[in-house]
């Protein structure tokens, strides 16, 4: 069995106001982006396609994969546009395989328990992406901020990554998305994670598997302290 995981840092991190971008900022003398490839390095991932702004792909060569040693990256890969076309440019990039992870390098805090999680599920269900159920109430607004509908909080869960998928279910949705691309704008279709591709393009039901309140998307820079914190630990 061959698994794959696509670590996303691509992105251009424009709420984070910083002249660094946030994949490549300091947090404990390294790069953001070490942490989660130091985490697939050490786990039963197979092979790391790697995902980041051309002008960037020396400095995760030299600077990443190179100094700490990520002998699983087996290629670094220009992104896209919008998140979604970086999780194609890496899918491209893989053949063989059984199952693909696909990962924001902007979380560092995931671990071995939680992969060892989602490949129980993905085993057995296809599908399995790491959530934790929502601590905060959740509305429903209009385009005025006034409150729509109020979901009940025990049906609500926080979505974060990874997000695992049998190879054929996301190659799959991700060639379906691609052919109605062909039609329509990327910005009617507000595709935030690969779950959504899947959900919408394809019958496969997607199954939640507890991820866990540490681990964070570093967004803004109140994260970076919180990341530090956990890291420190
Ligand atoms: O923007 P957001 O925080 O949702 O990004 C989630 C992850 O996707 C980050 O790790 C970011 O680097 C990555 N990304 C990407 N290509 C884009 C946009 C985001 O690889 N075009």
């Amino acid at each position: 069995m061959k698994t794959v995981a696509i670590v996303l840092a691509a992105g251009s991190g424009s709420r984070m106001n910083s002249d660094v971008k946030k994949q490549f900022m300091d947090i404990d003398g390294k790069p953001l982006i070490y942490y989660s490839l130091d985490v697939f390095q050490n786990s039963f991932i197979d092979e790391i396609v790697l995902v980041t702004g051309k002008e960037d792909i020396d400095f995760c060569k030299n600077e990443v994969v190179k100094k700490y040693g990520f002998s699983k990256v087996k290629c670094i890969v220009e992104g896209g546009k919008e998140r979604f076309n970086s999780v194609m440019h890496g899918l491209k990039m893989i053949k063989d395989c059984d199952y693909v992870y696909v990962h924001d390098g902007a979380r560092p805090l995931l671990d071995q328990e939680m992969l060892e999680r989602l490949q129980y599920n993905a085993k057995e269900y296809g599908t399995a992406v790491a959530a934790v159920p929502s601590k905060d109430t959740v509305k429903i607004v209009d385009n005025e901020n006034y409150v729509i509908s109020t979901p009940s909080r025990n049906t609500v869960w926080n979505i974060q990554t990874p997000q695992v998928f049998r190879y054929s279910i996301i190659s799959d949705a991700y060639e379906r998305l691609d052919m109605r691309l062909q039609h329509i704008s990327a910005d009617d279709l507000h595709i935030t994670d690969d779950a959504m591709v899947v959900e919408n393009f394809t019958t496969s039901k997607v199954k939640l598997v507890e991820g866990s309140y540490k681990n964070i998307k570093i967004t803004t820079p109140e994260d970076v302290e919180v990341a530090k914190i956990f890291i420190g630990q």
